[in-house]
């Protein structure tokens, strides 16, 4: 059977129900200490029909989880923002604004408000979250040294507010849920990454991601899954295999070229 398809997704859901896991988002993560629990976090990067049915499929399962919106033409469609919320998932915002600047922080902090505030007619925002553009030479993490998103009324941030210490993140970049070396942005800073390598190990497809949930040995996951890759038609599958496979190369390519760009300076 194929993975990364939308029945796929509802077989990880109907996991999750047969165990003593509650699912959450983000927001309510971060304002009640919970016990046993996976948060649910999607990247509403594109495809933004794909991020619906994922959406309508977590409320069938009474499942509220967090979608976080990108600022560009074929992402902010009011109606999605919309129907997102109101099928009771939290709105978050999915800014790239450092790539927007040019790496110009001050200037990044004005469309962060401008953009925050835009999103914020359609929904409650509370939490917002990188998108990380694994080919920019700036991060957005960077506008965050000397500034705190606390001051635009956001609650949390999950690359920062978020213990991976305690938390197990699993992500589906790359559409695959193991494989690191070709995660770019997308890395967390240890010590997170005892808790991954000691869970992560033999982790690649959902079904690996199916039993760790079945096993119930982590207290607290995150599953981060980005509903563009997730579909059931297969020749929209099959484009994102092989965008995928195309993209991973060139990834591979960067942090190769990152490595012996390090080595050269710490000669
Ligand atoms: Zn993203």
């Amino acid at each position: 059977m194929r993975d990364f398809t939308l029945s796929k997704y509802r077989e990880l859901l109907e996991a999750i129900a047969s165990t003593k896991y509650g699912t959450t988002a983000v927001h309510d993560y971060l304002v009640s200490s919970m016990g046993r629990c996976i948060i649910l976090r999607h990247d509403v990067d594109r495809a933004v029909d794909r991020n619906l049915a994922m959406a309508r499929l977590e409320a069938e399962y009474g499942i509220r989880s967090t979608y976080y919106f990108r600022h560009v033409k074929d992402v902010f469609i009011p109606d999605a923002i919309r129907e997102v919320a109101e099928l009771g998932h939290e709105v978050g915002f999915h800014y790239e604004v450092m790539d927007k600047a040019k790496g110009d922080v001050p200037k990044a902090l004005n469309i962060f408000r401008e953009e925050l505030e835009d999103l914020r007619r359609y929904a409650e925002v509370t939490t917002a979250c990188m998108h990380g553009n694994p080919f920019a030479p700036w991060s957005n993490r960077d506008m965050w040294k000397d500034n705190d998103f606390r001051d635009f009324g956001l609650i949390g941030e999950p690359y920062f507010s978020i213990d991976y210490s305690k938390v197990l993140y699993l992500t589906d970049t790359g559409r695959t849920w193991a494989n690191r070396n070709i995660r770019v942005k997308d890395v967390l800073e240890t010590p997170a990454d005892c808790l991954n390598a000691t869970y992560c190990k033999g982790i690649r497809t959902t079904d690996d991601v199916i039993d760790l949930v079945k096993r119930e040995e982590v207290d607290q996951v995150c599953i981060l899954a980005h509903p563009n890759r997730w579909c059931d038609a297969i020749p929209g599958w099959t484009r994102e295999l092989v965008m995928q496979n195309v993209k991973n190369v060139g990834k591979a390519g960067i942090i190769r070229y990152r490595k012996m760009r390090n080595n050269g300076r710490n000669k």
